[in-house]
């Protein structure tokens, strides 16, 4: 296979490409059901006849793979490495990625040492084409003051960029960008379409903004089960406290988890959450610990396939706000 002139690509090595992916996307994720290409058929059915073909993008996670099919439309083709509901801070890359990375028009990876296995993954693949770091030009955020007392192994930047709208909305350029370079004869459609979904992101970002506004600052403290919503917390004045790192692959001491169980107390703190990535266990626990009552689902390394409140970045973000919004307004407060 010729892997080294990725496009163009004749129509019937696309629809085997298709197959090849089709284990991942069969995973059921959000990315070609996102409101940018609503009406659209199923991807896997629109390639078979005289079209161009379209571009084959792979992006590392769920998240970013409904932000590129927002801007690519019809265009592109996209399939996340790690799929819903799953945790890309401990992905173990599969012949399969390594197999769809070859095959693909562009790389999209959220960079910010959120991917700790993807150079070692692009190499393996043999893969030489653009790999487009889509939180290039955010405002990083470093460690906050909270926590992180055991180190883990992504230094002290958080990677969870696209917890921000603000963030989200230069991700949507970034790609547009690269997609445009990518495939120059449809450039207008890309930057129509980034233009279009960023006005929805910037949206959202106004709504939620009048939404926390309302809550005395006081009352704004979050417990989670790790350190992802660091960008949310700064873009709404919310306090969160989390009983890990960056990472869920650090582990909660049981002095964090002490500690935590007495902040919670101490600060009548009602809203704790689980994520839907990772193991509510550990949140259980606090909450039984402290007496405290769990308040829901947060969504924050990736979309979700069976949860309807996920399926799309947009849903995502507008799911957390609300749901962090009205545990944290004491007329929603159930105790
Ligand atoms: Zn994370």
């Amino acid at each position: 296979m010729g892997s080294t002139h990725p496009l163009p690509v004749p129509a019937r090595r696309d629809a085997l490409r298709l197959a090849i992916g089709g284990a991942l996307l069969l995973a059921g994720c959000g990315p070609s059901a996102g409101p940018g290409t609503e009406g659209k058929a199923p991807a896997s059915a629109a390639t078979s006849g005289a079209v161009p073909p379209k571009l084959q993008v792979v992006a590392t996670f769920t998240i970013l793979a409904d932000l590129v099919a927002n801007v690519g439309g019809d265009r592109v083709e996209v399939q996340p490495l790690v799929g819903p509901d799953s945790d890309a801070h401990v992905f173990s890359p599969t012949p399969a990625a390594a197999r769809a990375i070859a095959g693909a028009s562009l790389v999209v990876v959220n960079g910010l040492g959120f991917e700790g296995w993807i150079d070692k993954l692009i190499a393996a693949s043999g893969y030489r084409g653009t790999v487009v770091v889509a939180s290039e030009g955010v405002d990083v955020l470093k460690a906050t003051p909270h926590g992180h007392a055991h180190g883990h192994d992504h230094g002290d930047v958080d990677p969870h960029a696209w917890q921000s709208l603000a963030n989200a909305r230069r991700y949507v350029q970034n790609i547009a960008t690269a997609l445009a370079a990518a495939d120059p004869a449809h450039a207008d459609g890309y930057h129509t379409r980034a233009a279009a979904y960023d006005a929805r992101l910037q949206a959202l970002d106004e709504r939620a903004r009048a939404r926390f506004a309302a809550i005395p600052a006081a009352e704004r403290r979050v417990i989670v089960g790790h350190d992802a919503f660091g960008y949310f917390a700064r873009a709404y004045a919310i306090d969160f406290h989390s009983p890990r790192g960056f990472s869920t692959n650090s582990e909660a001491s049981a002095r964090d988890v002490a500690r935590l169980v007495r902040q919670i107390r101490t600060q009548r703190i009602r809203a704790v959450f689980v994520e839907n990535i990772s193991d509510p266990r550990l949140v259980e626990q606090l909450a039984r610990e402290s007496g405290a009552r769990i308040g829901g689902t947060l969504f924050s390394d990736a979309l979700s396939a069976k949860d309807q409140r996920a399926l799309t970045y947009l849903d995502l973000m507008g799911h957390n706000v609300e749901e962090v919004a009205r545990a944290l307004s004491p007329a929603g407060a159930v105790n």
